[in-house]
């Protein structure tokens, strides 16, 4: 029923200052909640798009956000009250003509992965697909060059305290108020396990990790898409990760959290380019003594991790390749690592 939506915000729109639709599921305006920008009466950063099955309204002065239906409550209630009739009397009709919900054609995993997102959007984070092309989180995507078609799934949350909504864990813990850029972490079902948030100002700490269940599995990202039949590349950073076909990453340098959850058969160590890092090469030594696969990058590359990598020029494909030509394991590894460090 979104058309009812879609009609209503049309229907609004007179009261909207600079009410402008700006593609087929997006208007702006300027926001009514704080009036917008003082500076420039010309600045519009209220928009209403679509998020599931429904549009819903942002604020990018403020960082509001709410329903349409709140919006309209807001604004007009006498339209509000009409809307809401409305959207019943649909709900009804729609329910004795089409019993059917339009849920039951998607396949079970999909199900459990539909848990990650009602939790996200219930504590007011938004999946970059739903935010326009100019938001500060798509911006960030946009410079550092990341693949579009593996953020589309990723979150944005303005206020960074409200995720303490997410698990009883974390309430009242939260002091900060970062707007982030969320990556969830999920187990092999899509059940999300925890996240992790890069902040998209320079106010708070640069990441924050919550884990929601101490006694789950290790957070790894990326395990929801992982095939284990395949050749696998584990790195530290989740947003490296998602440059490579069968990427995962354990957020940080600890990778002896893989041991029991993902082979040392097929699989590759990349640890970031920190060869002047004391901690980080004797790491490396003890994953090597562990048996594991490593890749030992090449004197030439002088970017710290992948992204920078792709930043500076170069194709995931070439980075892949380059990985897959600088692994190794046991003595040769060894010999490798001997060569590479700098401390
Ligand atoms: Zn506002």
């Amino acid at each position: 029923m979104i058309y009812i939506d879609h009609k209503y915000i049309r229907l609004l729109s007179s009261q909207l200052s600079h009410f402008k639709q700006k593609a087929d599921e997006l208007y702006h305006f300027r926001c009514p909640i704080c009036g917008d920008s003082q500076k420039n009466q010309y600045k519009a950063r209220g928009y209403v798009f679509r998020s599931k099955q429904s549009l819903i309204f942002k604020c990018h002065n403020c960082g509001d956000s709410r329903s349409l239906g709140n919006l309209i409550k807001y604004v007009d209630s006498t339209l509000h009250s009409q809307y809401v009739m409305e959207k019943y009397k649909s709900g009804v009709s729609s329910k004795t003509s089409t019993p059917k919900s339009e849920f039951q054609f998607e396949q079970p995993k999909f199900t459990s992965k539909l848990s990650k997102l009602s939790k996200l959007s219930g504590a007011g984070a938004v999946r970059l697909s739903d935010l326009p092309d100019g938001h500060i989180a798509n911006q960030f995507v946009e410079n550092r060059k990341l693949p579009h078609d593996r953020t589309r799934g990723l979150y944005y949350i303005d206020d960074e305290e409200k995720l303490e909504l997410l698990s009883h864990k974390y309430k009242d813990r939260i002091a900060g108020h970062t707007a982030r850029l969320l990556l969830p972490f999920c187990d092999k079902e899509g059940n999300m396990t925890g996240l992790t948030g890069r902040a998209l100002d320079n106010k708070g700490l640069r990441y924050l990790t919550l884990k929601f269940n101490p006694d789950t599995e290790p957070l790894i990202f990326g395990m929801e898409n992982w095939d284990g039949r395949k050749p696998t590349i584990v790195v530290e950073g989740p947003l490296d990760s998602l440059f490579l076909r069968n990427g995962i990453a354990v957020g940080g340098s600890d990778f002896g959290r893989l041991s029991g959850l993902v082979g040392k058969e097929n699989t590759t160590i990349v640890f970031d380019n920190e060869p002047r890092n004391k901690e980080i090469v004797s790491s490396m030594a003890k994953i090597i003594n562990a048996g594991w696969t490593i890749c030992i990058w090449p004197e030439k590359v002088s970017e710290k991790d992948i992204n920078d990598m792709v930043i500076a020029g170069q194709s995931a494909e070439e980075i892949e390749g380059m990985i897959n030509k600088n692994k190794f394991t046991g003595l040769q590894a060894k010999f490798k690592l001997n060569g590479w460090k700098k401390i």
